[in-house]
């Protein structure tokens, strides 16, 4: 029957690219070992099988969640731009949990030597890898490259004065701020410095997953005593987002040892997260008390200023040509954070480039149509005029009236500053929305709001909530 022909055919077809899909996975490993290094293979790539192509996605096989996550986000593209060597059309990589199908008896520990190959690439420690910068800290994340402005001014301070330093200033520093504000930059500039400044340091950086990672390795090989001593010989430790260890405990208690080990001997400690010690949920107590010990430094939201000063820089670097209206209009419409920032101006320099267009701002939003709309909350003046009188126990009509009392008159401002950096509209529009006043008096309150916002932290913690407030 002619049904059951072709379900043999493809039967048949299945099994043959399975078979090829093995071969060809087996050929990539070996691949994958000489560039990852025998611990490393032995411990992320041996176990991994080959799952299938559905379409264009080629499926792997993982014996566990954490191997899966692990192998996705440490060596996915490297894996997929292996495949795609062999066939151009992939566009995905998918690794999926397998016990059976990926069991991790392969893995015998007499495949492994002592920790230290896959500790020199999971980390940086300067005294074994001086020359090899590629491991771990980005090039570009230097002094050098970041922008100071008043929202990371003390942040920036404290991190140049704990890198040049000749004693311990503080202990720990700790940074803090939201996503893309520029904790891991500034991170990656103080190793850098301190590399320089004091050659001799032994500096070991690390996000707090790959600490993680690290700690319940040499649980499962039964390494900790090595694992131990690596950590607690060096000079400084830095440890970036560490609010990755909320909720894991046995990490926080090996950490909290780690970290007590390390301040009793003088040793410098470096933290980032994105919160404030005192308000990471899931940390033992303890541990966040420990955290707040010694200067707790964070980024503000970026202002205006900031924002622009940071384009021209990063024009300046491409080389690129951007008219000043262009940089202004971006500066004033991604607001979110310093990565949407460079992202945008990374994209309208490549697409002039690319299609020979001039950048102009209609094209730039063009090219920035879905960035700016995310950036771009849609929000009204009415809304925002309405719960910025409510959250300042003001009446509405205060907001449109020529009162002068700074009661009155502050919220009115940050009503105006909320029209001009969620909505689209133009300086005069919203003059005349806030009782017909002149499209300067709105331009001075902006101002006047983002000076505020550097200077005094709990105006900038209201504005954080109105603006959660109003994106909603
Ligand atoms: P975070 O770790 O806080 O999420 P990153 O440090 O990864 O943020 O910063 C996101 C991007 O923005 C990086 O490319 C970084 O170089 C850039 N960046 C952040 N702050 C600054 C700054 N002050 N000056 C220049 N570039 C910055
Ligand atoms: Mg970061």
């Amino acid at each position: 029957m002619p049904s059951d022909f072709a379900s043999k055919m493809e039967g048949t077809a299945i099994e043959n690219a399975q078979s090829w899909g093995s071969d060809v996975w087996d050929s990539l490993k070996v691949k994958l070992k000489a560039q990852l290094g025998d611990n490393t293979y032995a411990c992320w790539i041996q176990p991994v099988t080959f799952g299938g192509l559905e379409g264009t996605v080629i499926k792997l096989n993982a014996s566990t969640r954490f191997m899966r996550d692990w192998i996705h986000n440490n060596y996915g593209p490297l894996i997929l731009n292996l495949w795609k060597e062999l066939i151009p059309t992939l566009t995905d990589l998918d690794v999926v949990v397998n016990a059976e199908a990926a069991p991790l008896e392969p893995l015998s520990s007499g495949d492994l030597k002592p920790a230290e190959d896959s500790w020199e690439s999971d980390s940086v420690d300067f005294s074994q890898a001086k020359d090899d910068v590629s491991i771990g800290l980005d090039p570009r994340y230097t002094f050098e490259n970041y922008i100071v402005g008043k929202p990371n001014e003390l942040a920036h301070a404290a991190a140049l004065r704990v890198s040049e330093s000749s004693s311990l200033p503080f202990n720990p520093l700790f940074l803090y701020g939201g996503v893309g504000l520029g904790k891991t930059h500034l991170m990656h500039a103080i190793a850098w410095r301190i590399r320089e400044c004091h050659p001799t340091r032994k500096v070991i950086y690390l996000s707090a997953e790959k600490f993680m990672y690290q700690f319940i390795r040499a649980l499962r090989f039964k390494d900790t005593v090595s694992f131990k001593e690596q950590f607690r010989s060096v000079d400084v430790l830095m440890i970036d987002d560490v609010q990755f260890i909320s909720g894991k405990d046995s990490t926080q208690e090996e950490f909290f040892h780690t970290f007590n080990a390390l301040v009793d001997q003088n040793r410098q400690i470096i933290i980032s997260a994105d919160k404030s010690p005192s308000d990471l949920e899931g940390m033992e107590d303890r541990l966040k008390s420990r955290l707040g010990w010694g200067l707790v430094a964070d980024i503000h939201p970026t202002t205006y200023e900031l924002r622009l000063g940071i384009l021209q820089a990063k024009a300046d670097k491409l080389q690129a040509h951007i008219p000043g209206k262009v940089m202004e209009f971006l500066a004033h419409k991604i607001t979110s954070n310093i990565r949407e920032l460079e992202g945008a101006l990374n994209r309208i320099v490549a697409f002039a480039d690319l299609v020979g267009r001039e950048i102009t701002i209609d094209m730039t939003q063009d090219v920035l149509r879905d960035l700016l709309r995310s950036n771009d909350r849609r929000v009204t003046i009415d809304e925002i005029q309405k719960q910025v009188a409510e959250y300042y126990n003001i009446r509405l009509s205060d907001m449109h009236s020529t009162r002068r009392l700074r009661a009155v008159a502050r919220p009115r401002q940050v009503a105006m500053y909320f029209s001009k950096t969620l909505t689209s509209r133009s300086l005069p529009d919203i003059g005349r929305k806030f009782g017909g006043r002149d499209h300067t008096t709105v331009m001075h309150a902006v101002k006047k709001v983002e000076e505020l916002i550097g200077e005094d932290p709990s105006l900038a913690e209201d504005l954080e909530l109105l603006r959660k407030m109003l994106q909603n």
